[in-house]
Formats: C-alpha cells, structure tokens, sequence
C-alpha cells in the first residue's frame, strides 16, 4: 500500500512545491517508486518535475472529472528525475467550479489512487495555498499531511486554521489522516527569531517536528528556471543533501512494522501522538 502525503499549508510561498519535488526525486533515488500529484493550477511542481505544463494533454483535471484515469494522464517526470508525475496546468482551476455540482466531489482523488495503489511507495501530493475543494480532494485521499513552515511569527498562526480543517476532514471525511509532521524550511540559523520559533515548534509538537531542516540555499531556488528539483538540479547543494536526509527521515518514520513486514502504518507510538497529540494541541497563538 503506498504511503499518500499531502504537502500542505494555506499560507503562499512557503515552500510546499520545493518540499513536494525534492522529496519526490530523493526518494526516487533512494529506490523508492514515486508518484508526485500537483494538485495547483500554477503547475509550479510539473514545470519543476520537467515537464512542460502547457503541453500536457492529460491532466489532474481530467483525474477528478473521471473523463481519464491516472495511469492514462500520468507522465514520467524529465531528466533523471525518476518519478512519475499527474500534473496540473490553468485548467485545474475550472474544476473547482465545475466540482461543485457533482457527487462525491471531494473524494475524487481518492478514488482514482485506488487504481494505481499497489504501484508505488510513495504518492506526494502537492496542495494550492488555499483550503479549497482542490486542497479537500488531497486531504481526503492522503493517509497523512507534511507541513513544510519558515521559522517566522505568523507561521503559528496560520497552523491554527490548517489544524481546524485537518481536524474536520479527520472527524467527517477521512478518519486515516495523520500529520505526519512539521518541517522547518527556508531555514536561517543566523535569524534570532528563526532559532525561536523553531525552538517553539519543538515545544510545542515534539516529535512532530522533523528532526531534519531544511535551508535557505540558492540553488534549491534556482532549480525550478532549469525545469528540475534541486536534489537533481545540484546534488552536492547544502539544500539537496537536507532533502536527501529528510526523505531517509521520512522513510525511517514509515518504516513497516509487524512480524510480516507490516502495511507500511507508523509505529504505534507516532501514530497516537499524532492522533491525539497534534490536533488537539492548543497552539502557542490561541493562548
Ligand atoms: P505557493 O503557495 O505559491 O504554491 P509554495 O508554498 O509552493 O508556494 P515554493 O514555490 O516551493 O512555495 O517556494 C517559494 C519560493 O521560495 C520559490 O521561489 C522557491 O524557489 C523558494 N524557495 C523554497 N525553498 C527554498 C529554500 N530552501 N531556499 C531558498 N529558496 C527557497
Ligand atoms: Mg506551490
């Protein structure tokens, strides 16, 4: 059973398709096989995976109107990327309307991965900065969240709303949501504040902090202009090699358990502390 993630936070720019893309290529390269979904009508995550968003003929868009499936819109992402890519161009955002009126129409996605589940580890879903239908038909697929946040003042704030809705879809649409966990991003030791907040976080959510950050580096930001992710772009990269110890993290988090080899779930202990810990945690700006 494939491990599905959403890279998720309704604030802008903070860093979701850099993680989705770089965490898809490092764990392409770790052997694992890969499926990166851009659920963002910027199509910023297929035009970083190497492909040309406006050549598309199949996209994400024809996955959530069932007019395709997602063996047949799927592509191979360029370079030596080594993952495989739905993605997504202007288009998507017509489906928001267009969803509306449908039935079942934030379980989409969800629907459409079954077909495919047993052909990959991992599917990395990268999420619009909004908590729209389009965010919604990720949540309710995913079997947890990945919250990449920088290290400033108004990151906790904007936790508080990603909580109430990941704790909706919890309750009433997809009871298997997990946040995996937080990841510090866009990270600048010499900032006082950044060094702060982050040492909030980890008061905060404990072990629902990645122990691996991930930080500022130019050539992470200068990647997506070559139509690759940094960790393939430039693999020596300070920012390459954290991706590259954030998906060994990640996959040490997801390792199967159980005497057969398991299902792939997190251990118990990570499991309970994010089912309970995490959403019912008060966050540090609703005190
Ligand atoms: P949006 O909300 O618009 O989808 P996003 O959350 O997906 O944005 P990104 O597009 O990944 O954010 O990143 C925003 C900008 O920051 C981009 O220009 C990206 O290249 C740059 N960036 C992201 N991570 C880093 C990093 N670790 N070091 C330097 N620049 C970064
Ligand atoms: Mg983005």
């Amino acid at each position: 059973m494939a491990q599905i993630f959403c890279i998720a936070n309704q604030k802008g720019g903070v860093g979701k398709t850099t993680t989705t893309v770089n965490l898809a290529a490092a764990l392409a390269q770790l052997g694992q096989r890969v499926l990166m979904i851009d659920l963002d009508p910027q199509g910023n995550a297929t035009m970083s995976s190497g492909a040309d968003k406006r050549q598309l003929e199949l996209t994400v868009y024809d996955v959530l109107l069932e007019s395709a499936s997602i063996a047949e819109a799927r592509i191979k992402a360029g370079g030596s990327c080594g993952y495989d890519v739905l993605g997504a161009n202007r288009e998507l955002s017509g489906a928001e309307v267009e969803l509306v009126s449908l039935e079942r129409r934030e379980k989409r996605l969800r629907r459409a991965l079954q077909a495919v589940d047993g052909e990959y580890d991992y599917v990395l879903i990268d999420c619009p900065p909004s908590l729209s239908l389009l965010t919604l038909n990720g949540l309710c697929a995913a079997t947890g969240i990945i919250v990449p946040m920088q290290c400033e003042y108004f990151a906790l704030e904007g936790l508080t709303d990603l909580v109430n809705t990941i704790r909706q879809v919890h309750a009433n649409l997809n009871s298997n949501l997990q946040i995996i966990g937080l990841l510090r991003v866009m990270f600048d030791p010499r900032i006082t504040l950044q060094q702060q907040v982050s040492e909030d976080l980890k008061a905060h959510f404990g072990d629902k902090v990645f122990n691996t950050v991930i930080p500022r580096n130019v050539r992470l930001a200068e990647a997506p202009s070559h139509g690759l992710p940094g960790v393939v772009f430039d693999g020596a990269a300070r920012g390459s090699h954290a991706f590259k110890a954030f998906a060994a993290e990640l996959i040490r988090r997801a390792a199967p358990i159980g005497p057969t080899g398991g299902t792939g779930s997190f251990s118990p202990s990570a499991a309970a502390a994010t089912q309970s810990a995490m959403p019912s945690t008060p966050l540090p700006t609703e005190s």
